[in-house]
């Protein structure tokens, strides 16, 4: 066989999707195709302010090493961990890792009101399917944490929703291949406070 002939039907390379992309694709998907395709400047907004307030509160959360809200008596705990993988095309930054007999359970924060929503649960799992590929572990769970008040929800990362990101992960791609921008939210409240809005002519 010819090097010609074997870079031909070599698969190509798929794109490395951020785990946060995956959560704004589940929040809006016009939001991931102007982070990923079609970059422009954004309007500071609502939600940009508290992600930085977030940097704030997670720095001095994290100097907090306390696994009692998350019922966990003993385990190790590991704060702002890179995760990628090629094979899966996927890469992340996670908020904090716990180890216990081991187990891993990751942990992110989020500015929000509420209990989880699919956004930050599907980031979660984005989050496990890398553990599971780079560490081999078990990863039953994870948690969110919630502020301002730090409520902790947390989030069994089974079957069911392990599919569902799998099955957004690839939409996600298809996207991308596609490079067709998809339609807006169908969720309009979204639109009020959000950074892309000045882009997205068909929202009112
Ligand atoms: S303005 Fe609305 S549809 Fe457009 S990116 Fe923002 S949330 Fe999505």
């Amino acid at each position: 066989m010819t090097a010609a002939l074997r870079l031909a039907e070599a698969p190509a390379p798929q794109p490395v999707i951020r785990v946060s992309d995956l959560r704004q694709w589940v929040y809006c998907p016009r939001v991931a195709w102007f982070t990923l395709m079609c970059p422009v400047g954004k309007v500071e907004s609502y939600k940009m302010r508290m992600g930085r307030m977030k940097e704030d509160r997670l720095a001095r959360l994290q100097k907090r090493r306390s696994l009692h809200a998350f019922r966990l008596h003993e385990g190790t705990v590991h704060d702002n961990v890179r995760l990628h993988s090629e094979r899966l095309g996927l890469t992340g930054m996670l908020d904090r890792l716990i180890w216990q007999e081991g187990r891993a359970y990751p942990v992110e924060v989020k500015f929000t009101s509420g209990p989880a929503r699919l956004n930050h649960r599907v980031q979660l799992a984005g989050y496990a399917m890398l553990l599971r590929e780079v560490y081999r572990v078990d990863v039953p769970h994870g948690y969110i944490v919630r502020l301002p008040d730090e409520t902790v929800d947390r989030i069994d990362l089974d079957a069911p929703l392990m599919e569902t990101t799998n099955r957004l992960l690839e939409s996600l791609r298809e996207m991308i291949s596609a490079e067709r921008a998809p339609p807006p939210s169908p969720i309009q409240g979204r639109c009020s406070d959000c950074e892309y809005r000045n882009f997205c002519g068909d929202v009112s």
